[in-house]
């Protein structure tokens, strides 16, 4: 969903929007995400305020099982027009100004504004729950679901081979 920004009453207009997004750059899939905005535009500043809800699919980091987590967040955003100079100089965004968002050619893209929002809230490392096990690295059993008879003591192969030429260090 586009708007045009010129065409923002005084009063603004109020946005619903409900959209899935598949796989959003490598991730699992976003959706249904519900939005509630009111958009507002002084001059050709625009601002943006509401509520975004929805769930999320995304794989853990530790056992790689798929979840779904539910998002909800409020936004309140500043948009201002891109005014293309020169392509990088436009794209440098002073550190302090992270809240502005940017709009090109009088467009400014709602559907895009709720999945960059919901990607930026999105944890870095998802996990299925705090508590997850993970999986073994030595054979790969979900450690959720039932141990696994491994040793525990070298648990990444890595830390081993390094261990093991610590010692042959000390021998020679
Ligand atoms: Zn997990
Ligand atoms: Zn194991």
């Amino acid at each position: 969903m586009k708007i045009i920004v010129s065409e923002i009453e005084e009063e603004g207009v109020t946005v619903d929007l409900s959209e899935t997004y598949q796989q959003p750059s490598g991730l699992k899939s976003l959706g249904p995400i519900s939005a509630h905005l009111v958009i507002e535009r002084i001059g050709e500043e625009v601002t943006v305020n509401g509520d975004i809800t929805g769930v999320v699919n995304l794989q853990c980091s530790r056992c790689l099982i798929d979840f779904q987590k539910e998002v909800s967040l409020s936004v309140d955003l500043i948009y201002h027009p891109l005014k293309e100079v020169s392509s990088e100089e436009a794209y440098e965004i002073p550190r302090d100004e992270t809240d502005i968002g940017f709009y090109r050619n009088d467009e400014l893209d709602i559907s895009e504004m709720v999945k960059e929002q919901v990607l930026l809230n999105l944890p870095m490392k998802p996990l299925c729950d705090e508590q997850c096990k993970g999986l073994c690295p030595m054979c790969g059993a979900d450690l959720n679901l039932q141990p696994c008879d491994c040793s525990r003591e070298d648990i990444d192969p890595r830390l081993a081979k390094l261990k093991k030429l610590l010692l042959d260090r000390k021998e020679s």
